[in-house]
């Protein structure tokens, strides 16, 4: 039986921390106790900034550095580029924004769904609903059995191929139950409902509590993929005054070299990503450069993702609603513009903590993925069978786009965007510094066109409705035409794997 009043009670705080952060593991990458994130550095940059024009000609040369190299900015590029208040100014670099992913992914969009594990947690975070102590949320970890129903549902009615696995930090979801969950939904098949062709989860995404570096040896064995932890603020003071000095994230540096491990062990695609809203947002993406450019440093490999989740409420805390640092739409598109054009090969996440009109809106300032039919509550697709029902009680915070995949795909074609279920990525290799260079080229975003077609393929006959397959028909057919004036050669192999799928055929990939 799971606990459900958190360590504090049953255990000791201080015990299970020393018990979990292996002090070697972040000296090694703060040599000389010199801190890649440079607060003084990132508050100078702002003060130089605040409330002066941009120079556009500056402006100019930093959107075309971007766009010809694809490198990381510096961060006082990056600081440059957040001057910009001038509307013409902002739209040519939004443009190049989406020309850069336009580059680096095409026309593509990557769909994923959360799959909230656990809402038992060690941790006292000040603006989660999660937190220990927290008398008003009802704890539950999911069982194998019932993360099986899960699955059912996302693979089997939904149609996902792709999960980010969602843990709070505490004993009963340790890192065992971490690899066993991964392999379950990997393990898991059903038939889809319109074909009865074998569908199943095909890559499992986390977003978890940092780990030592013999725990994450563990889950690349079980073929984790991404590998997401949110800093929530990269400024120190604000980080210590959210997060207990007694909880085991209190540790700022423990969180911040999160990634140095993955990275170490071979955890090789990880996923960055700041709470906005908590702090200044100038100094979030100021420190989220330097965090990739140290990662890049070290091992040649920077961000496979950033995320950009913004403060929502959520049960038994006023942070959300009181922090003086909330941000609105406007500043929410102008993050995305400058993220992309600082971080140019990185893929970009936009959930559905959002409303339908942000992402809308955002769709073409730089994003790669989103979520849809998602349910953030702890057992809900399967209790709920994804209706748009929402518990606060079980749940961390309310979703902004309830849109349901099929709407998603039928929108995203009526924008000229390829949804993409394709998970190739990880299972031959393409991950890490293997793929960096592919990206910055544009090589891989062609190469994922092609399994962008054929997974779509998958996903409209497998589920879509008629009018969500009439769209993504015609869609597919454009595409098919592209590719085979690009690549003429290679076309007929991709037509003969094309066909495959019509006959039924799945899960093949390039
Ligand atoms: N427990 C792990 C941790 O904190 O790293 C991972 C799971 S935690 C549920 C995932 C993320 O939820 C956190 O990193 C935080 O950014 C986000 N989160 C927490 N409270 C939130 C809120 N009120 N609004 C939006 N996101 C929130
Ligand atoms: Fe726990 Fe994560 Fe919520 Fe903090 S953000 S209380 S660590 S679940």
């Amino acid at each position: 039986m799971a606990d459900t009043t958190g360590i504090r009670k049953f255990a000791d705080a201080a015990d299970y921390t020393k018990r979990f952060i292996v002090q070697e593991e972040i000296d090694k990458y703060l040599p000389g106790g010199k801190h890649f994130i440079d607060q003084e550095k990132i508050s100078r940059l702002i003060e130089e900034i605040d409330g002066k024009p941009a120079d556009p000609v500056r402006v100019r040369e930093i959107i075309a550095k971007s766009e010809s190299t694809c490198e990381t900015l510096l961060p006082e590029e990056t600081a440059v580029l957040m001057q910009v208040t001038d509307p013409a100014l902002f739209e040519e670099m939004r443009a190049a924004a989406d020309r850069i992913k336009h580059k680096v992914y095409d026309n593509r969009i990557v769909v994923f769904a959360p799959l909230y594990m656990s809402n038992l947690c060690v941790n006292g975070c000040r603006y989660c609903g999660f937190r220990e102590g927290n008398s008003l949320q009802k704890r539950r970890v999911l069982t194998l059995d019932e993360l099986k129903e899960e699955v059912d549902v996302l693979a089997g009615r939904i149609g996902h191929k792709r999960l980010i696995a969602v843990y709070g930090e505490h004993p009963t979801t340790s890192t065992e139950y971490i690899a066993e969950t991964i392999e379950t939904c990997y393990n898991r098949q059903v038939k889809a409902p319109r074909t009865g062709a074998p569908v199943g989860i095909r890559r499992v995404n986390i977003n978890a509590a940092p780990l030592p570096i013999a725990d994450l040896k563990v889950l690349r064995k079980v073929g984790i993929g991404t590998f997401q932890v949110f800093q929530e603020t990269y400024n120190r003071k604000l980080y210590e005054a959210m997060h207990p000095a007694w909880s085991v994230k209190g540790n700022y540096d423990w969180r911040t070299t999160a990634f140095h491990r993955c990275l170490e062990a071979g955890v090789d695609d990880v996923g960055l990503g700041v709470l906005y809203g908590l702090c200044d947002w100038r100094f979030e993406l100021l420190a989220t450069v330097m965090h990739a450019r140290d990662l890049e440093r070290w091992f040649n490999i920077g961000p496979h993702t950033l995320s950009f989740p913004r403060l929502e409420p959520a049960s038994g805390t006023k942070v959300p609603e009181e922090s003086p640092w909330l941000i609105d739409d406007e500043t929410f598109a102008r993050i995305l513009v400058i993220a992309r054009l600082s971080v140019p090969y990185t893929g970009m996440i936009v959930t559905a903590r959002e409303s339908p009109a942000s992402r809308n809106r955002v769709l073409d300032h730089g994003m790669t993925q989103l979520d849809c039919s998602s349910n953030i509550a702890i057992k809900g697709y399967s209790d709920f069978e994804n209706e748009a029902h929402q518990e606060k009680e079980r749940q961390q915070f309310m979703l902004g786009d309830n849109r349901s995949i099929d709407e998603m795909v039928r929108y995203l074609a009526s924008r000229d965007v390829i949804t993409s279920f394709c998970t190739a990525g990880y299972r031959c290799g393409r991950t890490g510094g293997c793929i960096m260079d592919a990206l910055k080229t544009g090589r891989e975003g062609k190469f994922c066109k092609i399994n962008a077609v054929l997974t779509f393929r998958e996903w409209l006959d497998d589920f879509a409705s008629e009018e969500t397959r009439a769209i993504g028909d015609k869609l597919i057919e454009k595409e098919l035409a592209g590719i085979k004036e690009w690549l003429p050669k290679f076309y007929p192999t991709v037509m003969k794997q094309y066909e495959a799928t019509c006959r039924g055929e799945r899960d093949l990939f390039f």
